[in-house]
């Protein structure tokens, strides 16, 4: 008669005993599978397909923003050695473009209190025209 020992407590048990005599386990059937292991594996596909799927799609439907698109973008980085350069013109650049827009602002402003001293002034003029013509009236 021979000894097995349970691979989950580490009883003793007969060679005999379908189950361990302390725990239970199923001494002769197969190892039960790991379900968590399988369930991680199947999420892991899945994400994996969803993500081709996602890429592919916007591959086809957006070839301006794809992956070969990134790719490249990718690439053009790795490659230029005047990146940090281009990136500071870029800044630069951005730079003129916000103080442009705020001189553009202060002159939308003037334009503005022009509009309104003209607007007044047309006004003052069309009373001061009413009064003359009282005047000449009473001529
Ligand atoms: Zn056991």
């Amino acid at each position: 008669m021979e000894n097995v020992l349970c691979p989950r407590c580490q009883a003793d048990n007969h060679s005999d005993n379908t189950f361990c005599r302390i725990c239970d386990f199923h001494l002769k059937g197969k190892p039960p599978r790991r379900k968590g292991f399988i369930i991680l594996v199947v999420i892991f596909v899945i994400l994996i397909l969803a993500s081709a799927g996602t890429l592919i799609y916007i591959e086809m439907e957006y070839p301006k923003y794809g992956l070969v698109k990134r790719l490249k973008v990718v690439k053009e980085v790795l490659f230029q050695n005047d990146w940090i350069e281009q990136h500071n013109s870029y800044y630069n650049l951005s730079e003129k473009i916000r103080l442009k827009k705020i001189e553009l602002d202060k002159l939308k402003n003037e334009i503005e209190t022009k509009k309104d001293e003209r607007k007044n002034a047309i006004k003052r003029l069309e009373e001061r025209l009413k009064e003359l013509k009282k005047k000449l009236d009473k001529l």
